[in-house]
């Protein structure tokens, strides 16, 4: 039997994996002191254990074990990566460019650096979800600082062209940071290749634990700093202080370290059930899927379903841990800005589910979504007048 309700919003958070859990307990019990402690072995061990934790998430990402800023999450490493930047390199300029697409914690850091005079250009994305190179270069002056792209977009999946992007703002001796935390774990990123000067991402969207993240800062070629956020005992080479989250990290770095060595069995496990679920929710008049289906992430899937209405559709598919087309940012429900940017009307992005597929998602839980939400779209259909008049005119 089932358990329901099945969970298929892996892009919101992911459970944290049995044997990342099992690393992190001694760090909360036995090993718990403070890894900037420097004189008992409680302190030793805790620093080794995030030094190991360090070499993990280099291997992830091919960087530089000194080069691991750990943070709270992407949300810090978004607010880091672009204050940090904005304030460190105030005299060079103060222009940011980044996308409409973004997450809200690189959109509204940048709203913010805004009231403090900085100037920021938001790139519009086409139908697929891309920004258009030209434009990018188009926009970039001799004051800009930044370009700010994400690698994989959370709602619909679209990656974006990474390395184009870094060759132009190495062109225009830009730096170039992108929010990877869709990306990192799940699909191949790699900053030397890729031109990353600086790349947030999270432990919770990939098997590790809540509240842990980091940013990767380059060291060499060019070195890159970031203004701190955060001021204290100055932990993280005076990036960031605070004492470090040992039993996250010591997660985090297990979790990049089974990532890199299951990523192909992973990326494989989840691209079979997304074109699984895609080929049985296509089979519904009407259904289409959002964004590139080339250019995109492998765990992700955005469906509109025509004639339905969206908070009917969220109602349906009660037995499906799912998001919706709607942005709860506030108590109303607004229309996934997301959905809009590449296109979509309000009422269709409302009526638009989001299945994020994960590690653990299983054939029958896919099977059993399909014919859940194949019902649920067929039965509100047949409810609204606009929606029985399209079943009438199928049959
Ligand atoms: C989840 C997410 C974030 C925020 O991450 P937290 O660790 O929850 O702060 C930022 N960017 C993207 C693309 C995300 O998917």
């Amino acid at each position: 039997m089932l358990k329901l309700p099945i969970y298929l919003d892996n892009n919101a958070t992911t459970p944290i994996d049995p044997r990342v859990l099992e690393t992190m307990i001694p760090y909360m019990t036995e090993h718990f002191g403070n890894a900037a402690s420097r004189n008992h072995a409680f302190g030793w061990a805790a620093e080794e254990a995030v030094d190991y934790a360090r070499e993990q998430i280099a291997a992830l990402i091919n960087c530089n074990p000194k080069e691991i800023i750990f943070t709270s999450g992407a949300t810090e490493s978004d607010n880091l990566a672009i204050k940090g930047v904005f304030e460190m390199y105030a005299s060079k300029g103060n222009h940011i460019i980044t996308a409409t697409t973004e997450h809200k914690a690189v959109l509204d850091t940048c709203k913010h650096l805004e009231k403090l005079g900085g100037q920021v250009s938001y790139l519009k994305v086409n139908e697929a979800g891309l920004i258009d190179l030209q434009e990018l270069e188009a926009a970039i002056t001799d004051k800009t600082i930044l370009i700010s792209i994400m690698y994989g977009n959370n709602e619909v999946g679209v990656i974006q062209p990474i390395r184009e992007i870094s060759a132009l703002a190495k062109k225009h001796r830009v730096l170039f940071m992108t929010d990877a935390t869709q990306a990192v774990g799940k699909i191949p990123v790699d900053v030397e290749a890729d031109g990353i000067d600086l790349l947030a991402f999270s432990a919770h969207k990939m098997y590790g634990p809540k509240g842990v993240g980091a940013l990767y800062v380059r060291r060499k070629n060019p070195q890159v700093k970031v203004t701190a956020q955060m001021d204290g005992g100055g932990h993280e080479r005076g990036m960031r202080s605070g004492t470090l989250n040992v039993p996250g990290i010591v997660g985090l770095g297990n979790a990049c370290e089974i990532a890199r060595l299951e990523m192909d069995k992973d990326m494989a496990h989840v691209s079979r059930l997304r074109d699984r679920l895609e080929a049985g929710l296509l089979n519904i008049e009407e259904a289409f899927v959002n964004g590139s289906r080339v250019h995109r992430l492998p765990h992700v899937t955005n469906i509109s379903f025509k004639y339905v209405e969206g908070e009917g559709l969220m109602m349906g598919v009660k037995d499906l841990a799912v998001s919706s087309g709607s942005a709860c940012t506030s108590a109303s429900l607004e229309p996934s800005y997301v959905l809009k940017e590449i296109g979509l009307s309000d009422d269709l992005a409302h009526a638009s589910l989001r299945f994020g597929l994960g590690r653990f998602t299983t054939d029958d839980q896919i099977d059993y979504a399909i014919t859940h939400v194949t019902e649920v779209v067929n039965k509100l259909r047949n409810l609204s007048p606009y929606g029985k008049n399209f079943n009438k005119a199928l049959s």
